[in-house]
């Protein structure tokens, strides 16, 4: 949340605005207010034609040293698609095609939307990014499931295979939560758990 002005750069004030309902970052010099809303994660699972995935070490934080699918924030003036795949060259140095949307999770807690494509190798060119301290192609009994970075990744994944089980490409949705201590043993995942699923397809 911002502290000061983008406009004129005076100390903002927390309050609602006239005609609002929740607190924002309101300035006293020249009237602007800061909106904080959302950001949207795009990325890719992108597999080769032996079926292996295309997964990238983190080199920057948060989570150094754990494995993600390449992901980052969408760029004014690109499609989600697009960006995915920006974000699948900037990390990973490969180029892929053929994107069809495959999960798309909110998590209002830390007010971000992932829209995750699944998507295919145009070629066997690899090479780990600045954002990256390796990048490879796991099969998929080889990827390392204690060792990714973020619940987003792994619920992506997990889908992908169901789907590939039943030979069929969906879309699913649902919202992100912190997991509850009951919900820890039954997910499989440390922190986070997937609610309100719904699968389109
Ligand atoms: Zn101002």
């Amino acid at each position: 949340m911002a502290s000061f002005c983008s406009r004129c750069g005076t100390a903002l004030t927390q309050k609602v605005p006239d005609g609002d309902d929740r607190t924002r970052g309101v300035c006293d010099g020249c009237g602007f207010i800061h909106y904080d809303n959302p950001r949207v994660v795009v990325g890719a699972l992108a597999t080769d034609a032996q079926g292996r995935v295309l997964l990238c070490k983190r080199a920057i934080a948060p989570r150094v040293g754990y494995w993600t699918l390449p992901a980052g924030f969408l760029e004014l003036n690109e499609t989600a698609a697009e960006g995915a795949a920006r974000e699948t060259m900037e990390e990973a140095g490969a180029t892929i095609v053929d994107m069809r949307p495959l999960t798309t999770f909110d998590i209002p807690r830390i007010g971000q939307i992932y829209m995750m494509f699944r998507a295919r190798l145009a070629g066997p060119e690899m090479a780990a990014g600045t954002e990256s301290l390796e990048v490879g192609l796991y099969e998929w009994a080889d990827i390392p499931w204690d060792d990714l970075a973020f619940a987003a990744v792994r619920f992506t994944l997990e889908r992908f295979a169901i789907d590939r089980e039943a030979g069929v490409e969906r879309l699913h949705s649902g919202t992100i939560q912190i997991a509850t201590e009951r919900d820890k043993r039954a997910s499989g995942w440390p922190r986070s758990i997937l609610v309100d699923e719904v699968v389109v397809g």
